[in-house]
């Protein structure tokens, strides 16, 4: 069976461990949205075990808290959808006030057409910074 998640990390890996991996992805307006993403097939947070559940929301804040201090965004939206792949996963999205969709979240309508300023925070900056809050937390 076919599995873009386990066929392609699903983006630029920041970060990784046996059972999960943080990527960014290519998101058209969207600098810094990443994803944590747990490796192995679990569609629902409650059927990770009570350990590998907070081990992924730790992980998620650490990507929260590393976009938050390199962006300096309006906002973190933090999803979970996962209707089309069977891989546990976290949207962990900077909001900034002029991004396409602000206010709304970004698979509502879209507000603007145009593109926000591309507020640096480069691959190595944002792996860094998510080892760092990683190794604080
Ligand atoms: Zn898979």
């Amino acid at each position: 069976m076919k599995c873009e998640l386990c066929d392609t990390p699903g983006g630029t890996v920041l970060w990784r461990d046996k059972d999960c991996r943080v990527v960014l992805v290519s998101e058209r307006g969207y600098p810094g949205f990443c994803r944590v993403i747990w490796n192995s097939h679990v569609r629902e947070m409650s059927d990770l075990a009570e350990e590998h559940r907070a081990h992924c929301m730790n992980i998620v804040f650490a990507v929260e808290r590393a976009l938050r201090r390199s962006m300096n965004p309006a906002k973190i939206n933090l999803a979970s959808l996962g209707n089309m792949v069977a891989h546990v996963h976290w949207h962990v999205i900077p909001r900034f006030s002029d991004d396409p969709h602000f206010p709304q979240p970004p698979w509502g309508q879209r507000q603007r057409d145009v593109e926000p300023v591309r507020r640096g925070a480069d691959e190595s900056t944002l792996a860094r910074a998510i080892r760092e809050e990683l190794a604080a937390s």
